[in-house]
């Protein structure tokens, strides 16, 4: 049996992760859940699971839990609070695989804290990963760590992979990545649309069910480049190495292209399931839960190159990538703050790329070879977006 902590479990990548979970009772063990505020998803969870460990972050609604989970059959369950208590539960020596599912800059402490020990990490965090870069990858080559991408496209890289292959290493037969992307559900809006459409329609994605934040990414193709920065990172490829395509049926999940002009292709349903169950049962595979792809249905597949003038976003992920140091980080933190201001109604879906674009171009490019200086780049792009949002409404 694997004892598993998922960070993030209330989550649409937490409970997509506890039904894999729940499919295969002989195999795991939860030993851990984190919920940030949703203490109530958080509660039906621990009845359903019953994990060793339960964390509230949020510090003003762990009380009332505790009562409710002292109250209740599952009393036994031991609960605590804080940012630190994440760093510690998954860290736990009981803890095999640690599922880093929380959203944003947020999930790096506890999941560089898994890495640190050596755990399975099964990544969803992708921007964890982004704004810790180099950090994170050495983190896990020293520990021993095993590093599993979770992120569909990453994990379907990982399936095309030469037999063998570990993350982080470079692999001399790889020419290239095809990074497939659906373009959001703005992919064919008139571009004078795209500074009046709303939240609502923004996290409405065709294709996939996710939280909220990478929704608005989706939207914006920010997604796809953190995505790109992800892959350069877990596969060592170069920017350029990276072809992003927009894939409109999100059937092919991502593709690499060998040096003997051989293409692999992963696909499969639009299911977070999918690449879930791979991470967690492999070398094997086992039930997802999700169903077979009818390829009859699928009927055509098509692919065009991305629109950097539609999706800036995209250009900006390139930029920060081929600067380096902290401009990562920078753009991760700078679109965390656009994007949260867009979902609270404070800023226009265009102005979310000019945010980041202005906070770029405001903080200079400075190494970011220790963790202190990527947590302060992080910190200062968030304040200097702050004050660039309030300069847009004036
Ligand atoms: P979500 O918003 O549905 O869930 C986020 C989880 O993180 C929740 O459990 C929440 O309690 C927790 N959380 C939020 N803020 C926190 C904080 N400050 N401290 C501690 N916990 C906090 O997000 P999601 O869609 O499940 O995405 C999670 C991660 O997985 C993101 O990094 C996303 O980019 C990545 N991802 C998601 C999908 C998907 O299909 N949803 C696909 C690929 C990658
Ligand atoms: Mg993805």
């Amino acid at each position: 049996m694997k004892g598993i902590c998922i960070l993030g479990a209330t989550g649409s990548i937490g409970v997509s992760t506890l039904d894999v979970v729940a499919r295969h009772p002989d195999l795991y063990r939860v030993v851990a859940l984190t919920a940030n505020t949703n203490t109530d998803a958080l509660f039906e969870q621990c009845l359903e699971h019953h994990p060793e460990y339960a964390v509230v972050v949020d510090e003003k609604r762990v009380q009332g839990f505790r009562e409710k989970i002292k109250a209740s059959i599952v009393a036994d369950i031991k609960i605590l609070s804080g940012v630190k208590a994440l760093e510690q539960v998954a860290a736990l020596p009981n803890v095999d695989s640690v599922m880093a599912a929380i959203v944003g800059a947020a999930g790096l402490m506890p999941t560089l804290a898994a890495a640190k020990s050596g755990k399975t990490v099964l990544l969803a965090n992708k921007e964890a990963l982004v704004m810790s870069g180099d950090i994170f990858m050495q983190t896990v080559a020293e520990s021993g760590a095993q590093l599993l991408p979770i992120d569909s496209e990453h994990n379907a890289i990982f399936q095309c992979m030469p037999a063998a292959y570990k993350t982080g290493m470079r692999s001399q037969q790889v020419r290239r990545i095809l990074l497939t992307a659906s373009g959001g559900p703005f992919r064919t809006t008139p571009l004078a649309e795209l500074p009046n459409v709303t939240p609502a329609q923004a996290v409405a994605h065709p294709n996939w069910d996710m939280g909220k934040k990478i929704s608005v990414d989706s939207a914006t193709m920010m997604n796809k480049g953190l995505e790109m920065i992800e892959a350069c990172l877990l596969f060592s490829m170069k920017p350029e190495q990276i072809q992003i395509v927009i894939h409109p049926q999100s059937v092919i999940h991502s593709m690499v292209d060998y040096v003997d002009g051989t293409v692999l292709a992963q696909m499969g349903n639009p299911d977070m399931r999918i690449p879930i169950a791979h991470a967690l049962a492999a070398p094997v595979r086992f039930e997802s839960g999700a169903g077979p792809l009818d390829i009859f249905k699928v009927a055509r597949m098509d692919f065009e190159a991305p629109d950097f003038q539609r999706f800036p976003c995209l250009r900006l992920a390139y930029e920060a990538i081929n600067a380096g140091g902290i401009m990562p980080t920078v753009l991760n933190a700078a679109n965390e703050i656009a994007v949260e201001a867009f979902l609270d109604g404070q800023l226009r879906f265009t102005d979310i790329a000019r945010v980041i674009e202005r906070c770029m171009d405001a903080i200079a490019v400075r190494p970011a070879n220790t963790l202190e200086f990527i947590l302060d780049a992080d910190q200062q792009a968030r304040s200097v977006s702050k004050q660039l949002i309030t300069e847009l409404d004036g």
